[in-house]
């Protein structure tokens, strides 16, 4: 099973945008780019909402079935460690290891000692097509690494292999991922990273290391896009180099969390990837829900009443919602408007704030980061959230698949 060039990752927290966001992809497919949809759901996402990854498989392949999707296309099993990956077994067929945990935790000393050994070879002046200058590798700065990420890498190891038993080999695309961790990979962390995979025997995919700079669920990236756009042009030639040294599959490419909204980076992205001819993945941060939100205010009526209600439930349960996200939103809480205020806007203040267009004057970030972590309020509503979704459901397609397709895939995959 091959994860094709370009994919992207899709989120739906309460399983009612399958075709709405399809369509971005039929949109992406007519104008000559092929894109796989992944939709992809964590352990943590299931447990808030009360859903599990059988939904997710019958929703992708319904929505597949109803728009004719004949390409290929994705369940992902996001964020698994040992102990949540049992029950998405049965329903994913893309498995997303999270080590972060293990990093910083050392290997033993004789692990570490036979990984050095073993990659001596990279020691001295190490020229890789791509990076200007020949990275100097000394012994202390690979075991440094080792010490970093080889117990991680062991452990991603560990899950892939169980994984494999119960689908077997080459039934499932495997991804690794680093990326919820304080501290950075550098291009040399990843190819240290990359080794180990090999000596692992993971035929990894994609992978997704933590870039520098910040990734806050919703909004743009925060940091310097001149060093972003250096660190990933190295790590897509790191990518290469090893998928050459190392004999890991030809289609391993990065894949990106966060990802959605991060619309200063997409056009050095879109540059980078084309000048290396290299593939990317793309893990949008759940922002499908936002779309939903967006289209009950445009409705008005109870529609605005419902995206009012779940933000001043929100505002009252701050910490509770904020704190599973905290290393990855960055809300002023002072700046946040207050609920009865909220209250007193119309359709096209509400949809204004919450929108993600950074010309519009409204647009506010605060408020959108805290309703992107606030799904479990609509979970609570229940049949008052679920069923406006369907009396809405013309209104909301509209923003779910103008947000994928005019903010993300044009951007990103065709350079627009
Ligand atoms: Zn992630």
């Amino acid at each position: 099973m091959q994860l094709p060039k370009y994919s992207m990752g899709i989120g739906d927290r309460f399983a009612h945008q399958g075709i709405a966001q399809l369509n971005a992809f039929v949109a992406a497919r007519d104008r000559g780019i092929e894109i796989a949809p992944v939709w992809n759901k964590s352990h943590r996402e299931h447990t808030i909402v009360g859903s599990d990854p059988a939904d997710v498989r019958r929703q992708a392949d319904s929505a597949v079935a109803a728009r004719g999707w004949t390409n290929p296309y994705f369940v992902d099993a996001d964020h698994i460690n040992m102990t949540t990956v049992d029950r998405f077994l049965d329903a994913s067929d893309f498995f997303t290891l999270d080590v972060a945990d293990w990093i910083g935790k050392p290997a033993d000393e004789n692990d570490l000692d036979r990984f050095i050994g073993r990659h001596a070879s990279l020691l001295g002046g190490l020229e890789i097509p791509g990076i200007d200058e020949p990275l100097n590798l000394s012994e202390p700065l690979m075991r440094q690494a080792a010490v970093k990420y080889l117990l991680a890498v062991r452990k991603a190891g560990e899950i892939y292999r169980h994984i494999a038993q119960s689908r077997g080999r080459g039934n499932f695309i495997t991804e690794i991922s680093m990326d919820e961790t304080d501290q950075p990979q550098t291009p040399l962390d990843l190819l240290f990273i990359l080794a180990a995979v090999s000596d692992e025997g993971i035929p990894v995919q994609t992978i997704a290391p933590r870039f520098s700079g910040r990734f806050n669920k919703g909004i743009d990236y925060v940091g310097d896009v001149r060093q972003f756009a250096r660190e990933f042009e190295q790590d897509l030639a790191v990518l290469r180099f090893a998928v050459e040294r190392y004999g890991l599959p030809r289609e391993l490419k990065l894949s990106v969390h966060s990802g959605s909204d991060k619309f200063s980076l997409y056009p050095l992205m879109y540059t980078a990837l084309r000048a290396a001819d290299a593939g990317v993945h793309l893990k949008t941060a759940g922002t499908t829900w936002l779309e939903e939100l967006i289209g009950l205010a445009m409705a008005g009526g109870d529609g605005l009443r419902i995206a009012q209600d779940v933000y001043r439930a929100a505002f009252r349960r701050y910490d509770e919602l904020c704190g599973p996200y905290a290393s990855v939103i960055d809300i002023d809480r002072s700046a946040l408007p207050d609920p009865d205020r909220v209250d007193r806007w119309d359709e096209a203040a509400l949809a204004g704030a919450l929108r993600h267009d950074p010309r519009c004057p409204a647009y506010d970030r605060n408020l959108r980061q805290l309703l992107h972590v606030a799904y479990k309020v609509a979970a609570e509503m229940g049949d008052r959230f679920t069923s406006a979704l369907d009396r809405y459901a013309d209104v909301i397609a509209a923003n779910v698949t103008e947000n994928l397709d005019i903010r993300h895939v044009r951007p990103l995959f065709l350079g627009e």
